[in-house]
């Protein structure tokens, strides 16, 4: 009997260690999703610029869901869900489908539409316009450059110096945070003097 209480014991600490160590991983789950989304996809590059063209059934088999349903399907995430909705760190936004990069953060506004909003694309090739007359409106569609894939739509109601509003879906992009100015900013504090 003693024996078996002591196994029972073991038994408990291992699962309670599980757990613990569970519950740590967890904030980090969400950036293992992201890489892991990206192992799976052997178009995504942020340097290679060569179009992109897969049939739908391949492209369900490389992308999320979430991100299958608003690149290739035309969906549209539920508005004030996206991460990037009121995020205004510097840095790039690629397209979360091929890696394409497709606006600057020094472009991005607030707009209180509930999607991640900019006045201008990065260049004019990273983006592509097509009409879009769906639920009795006209509207313009914007896609990837690279890989075609929706990303949302451009309004002519957005601010100076374009008077553009390139209303995106936040689950298409992906955020690189701009090293350069992270760079200069480290090296600054550490000039500062100590105590
Ligand atoms: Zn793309």
């Amino acid at each position: 009997m003693k024996v078996a209480g002591k196994y029972l014991l073991l038994i408990l600490m291992a699962a309670a260690l599980q757990q613990c160590s569970y519950s740590q991983n967890k904030s980090t789950i969400n950036t293992v999703k992201m890489d892991s989304a990206k192992k799976n996809n052997p178009v995504y590059s942020n340097t290679d610029t060569s179009k992109v063209a897969l049939a739908d059934d391949e492209w369900k088999k490389i992308l999320p869901g979430d991100i299958y349903s608003v690149a290739r399907l035309k969906g549209t995430e539920r508005p004030y869900t996206s991460k990037f909705e009121s995020f205004f760190d510097k840095g790039t936004y690629y397209c979360a489908v091929c890696g394409n990069a497709l606006f600057k953060s020094d472009t991005k506004f607030e707009s209180g539409c509930g999607w991640p909003s900019f006045y201008e694309p990065i260049s004019k090739t990273s983006i592509i316009y097509a009409p879009d007359n769906a639920y009795g409106m006209t509207r313009t569609e914007v896609m990837c450059g690279r890989c075609k894939s929706h990303l949302g739509h451009v309004f002519d109601d957005g601010p100076p110096p374009t008077g553009l509003r390139y209303c995106i879906n936040g689950v298409v992009l992906d955020f690189a945070k701009a090293k350069e100015a992270e760079k200069k900013y480290n090296e600054k504090e550490g000039e500062k003097p100590k105590g």
